[in-house]
């Protein structure tokens, strides 16, 4: 997650003056390319998982998968525009028996690519030999919560206890650390006043700890059963859980992935109801590709732009529509969501942007 965070961030950099001024002067926006850096990959639609946050589980039955051949040929066209991370999204993609199989190939196609493999950790321990074989790099693990709080959010009984093992068995036999771990929570009602316990417990397990916030723009996230209790949280609650996390990254920054001041502000007014307002350069830095191939300019929430069946990615990014795209983001003509909200608070804030990134780079080589 910090790799990701560090060089979206960093590739922002180079075109951060024009990104900045075009609040000034919206022109320059025709100037920018998109070159974006990180894929967001939709392996599979399969989910072992019943979470109350997420409709996935619910509509796989009907939804294709792409074959390891679709695949491979969407890595050439990832190394092609130069992609630098590749991210596996599901779904669970751990649900795929040639998972490791694909992560190989990535490296053999795009040999300095970073893998992230966003899981919900229930197949952890079985294929946590698979994963360190394949060259994974780092491995983000969805945890909602201690023990029965957890397993409520995830729809799973004893889904705590098999993240757990999970975790314990790929560091048993990663004892040199290739593989970055980290969990991640989705912050909702039932689970915030547990914030200091996810973190203790990261810091006992010697893995990172980050978090996200839910919203339902998305459209995997839309028509839940009662989204609302998620998000009513009360004022003090919320006072009290972002003053620890602010506390608690002061003194040991390594441990909170991607939690920087900026961040946390917007957190704060995000959880008390409010949509702050800020530039959404998502669309210069990312994209993401669903099983039907349908590329999306680094957003979930606003249609697809094209489709890899019918043409080049490649050829896609030049195209007026995309860039027009990118310039309906940033000015905020969409649904709203908190997707990558950190890269736009560390944007749309300059000089905690530069900050983020040296302190990052710093803790990265410590
Ligand atoms: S949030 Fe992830 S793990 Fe949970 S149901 Fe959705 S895809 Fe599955
Ligand atoms: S903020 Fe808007 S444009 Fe940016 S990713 Fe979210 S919905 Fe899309």
């Amino acid at each position: 997650m910090s790799i990701l965070y560090n060089t979206s961030v960093i590739k922002l950099g180079f075109k951060f003056p024009p990104v900045f001024l075009a609040r000034y002067y919206r022109n320059l926006l025709k100037m920018i390319s998109p070159s974006p850096i990180d894929v967001c990959l939709k392996v599979t639609e399969r989910c072992n998982s019943r979470c109350i946050t997420c409709n996935i589980w619910r509509e796989q039955a009907d939804k294709p998968e792409l074959t390891f051949e679709e695949l491979e040929k969407l890595f050439y066209q990832f190394k092609a525009i130069k992609i630098k991370t590749i991210g596996f999204y599901g779904g669970e993609p751990l649900l795929r028996d040639d998972i490791g199989e694909l992560a190989r190939k990535v490296k053999s196609i795009m040999k300095e690519s970073k893998i992230l493999l966003i899981t919900n950790g229930l197949l952890l321990k079985k294929k946590a030999q698979e994963v360190l074989d394949s060259g994974i790099d780092i491995v983000c693990i969805s945890l909602d919560g201690i023990g029965e709080v957890n397993d409520m959010i995830r729809g799973v009984p004893g889904d705590y206890q098999r993240i757990i093992e999970g975790i314990e068995e790929l560091k048993r036999l990663d004892p040199k650390r290739k593989v970055t771990i980290n969990i991640g929570s989705t912050l909702v009602s039932h689970n915030i006043h547990q914030v200091p316990q996810l973190i203790d417990l990261a810091r006992e397990l010697d893995i990172s700890w980050s978090f996200n916030l839910f919203d339902t723009s998305a459209y995997h996230f839309r028509d839940l059963d009662d989204p609302l209790a998620l998000k009513q949280i009360d004022e003090k609650v919320i006072d009290e859980t972002i003053e620890h996390m602010s506390r608690e990254r002061k003194k040991d920054p390594k441990s909170m992935v991607g939690i920087d001041p900026v961040g946390l502000n917007f957190a704060h007014e995000y959880l008390k109801g409010k949509e702050p307002f800020f530039h959404c350069v998502l669309g210069y830095v990312r994209i993401y590709i669903d099983s039907y191939k349908n590329v999306y300019s680094g957003c979930w929430a606003l249609p697809p732009i094209g489709n890899l069946e019918r043409e080049e990615l490649k050829t896609l990014l030049k195209s007026p529509k995309y860039k027009e795209r990118l310039q309906q983001m940033y000015r905020l003509e969409c649904p709203y969501c908190t997707c990558g909200y950190l890269i736009n608070c560390l944007v749309n804030h300059p000089f905690s942007g530069l900050q983020f990134v040296f302190r990052n780079i710093s803790l990265v080589r410590s």
